[in-house]
């Protein structure tokens, strides 16, 4: 049994805009090879505090981390924090929050940026600062990372989708064509990422307005796809929260954990 696991988290992406956009997936779907979950994300409607979420199954207004100012470690039991603890080798090519949420905070670049250290809960990283670094190149950096170190988690967490939304809105070319790009770029890398055992789980924080902003309770700020790929899932349609997705990572790793997740999802 394959119990490696790749979690994409494409940063702001509104599940309707995925839906219209992401041809390469939806032909995964259209021969039942992919299937896709609408969810709702959790409150508020923005990414440091839905990264939380995702990686801990942990509500934004139970973990503490409100807003994305908040800088400091988390103190829930992780992806990243389980996987340890059980022996796993963890790997993550991210945004810098995440590096500050479960190894180190505040971030500082010249020791952050580039991270090896089995110590840490996320053991190998690239994280980056800037909302512009190319989606392309930390795609790479992704798939570097699993190359070189063959992690049992890997996160991978680009940001130029978000980036289009804040800088021209939901409703616009731009965001549109920045989700078609990332589409494109998954078509290159998620059949090698398959053939090599992973379990992968496509999905994202929140997702965009048309005030170039995201935040609140809007369907647009909260509706986003889960994609699943891999050998381990049912494809059965079933109702999966936000907050699933931590304990779903955590049962396809083999490791214990006491997170929800529907059980129905998985073969
Ligand atoms: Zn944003």
């Amino acid at each position: 049994m394959n119990n490696k696991v790749i979690l994409v988290v494409l940063d702001g992406l509104n599940y309707s805009v995925a839906r219209d956009c992401m041809g390469y997936v939806d032909g995964l779907i259209e021969e039942q090879k992919a299937s896709v979950y609408k969810l709702r994300s959790e409150l508020p409607s923005l990414s440091r505090p839905l990264y939380e979420c995702i990686l801990t199954g942990v509500k934004p207004v139970n973990s503490g981390i409100t807003h994305n100012q908040v800088c400091r470690l988390s103190k829930e039991d992780s992806i990243f924090s389980l996987a340890r603890k059980a022996g796993l080798s963890t790997a993550a090519a991210a945004y810098h929050w995440v590096s500050e949420l479960y190894n180190r905070a505040p971030y500082e670049p010249r020791r952050d940026r580039f991270t090896a250290d089995t110590d840490l809960n996320i053991q190998y990283g690239v994280f980056y600062q800037w909302d512009h670094y190319p989606d392309e190149a930390l795609f790479q950096d992704g798939d570097h990372l699993l190359k070189r170190h063959n992690p049992d988690f890997l996160l991978i967490h680009p940001m130029n989708i978000d980036d289009s939304g804040h800088k021209f809105g939901l409703d616009s070319r731009q965001y549109r064509n920045s989700a078609r790009r990332a589409d494109v770029i998954l078509s290159e890398f998620l059949p090698d990422w398959l053939n090599e055992g992973y379990q992968v789980l496509i999905t994202s924080d929140h997702g965009m307005n048309n005030d170039l902003s995201h935040g609140g309770t809007l369907p647009e700020e909260r509706e986003v796809p889960l994609f699943v790929l891999g050998e381990r899932f049912s494809h059965a349609p079933v109702a999966i929260e936000q907050t699933d997705i931590c304990g779903l990572v955590c049962h396809l790793l083999n490791i214990s954990h006491g997170k929800p997740f529907p059980m129905e999802c998985l073969r």
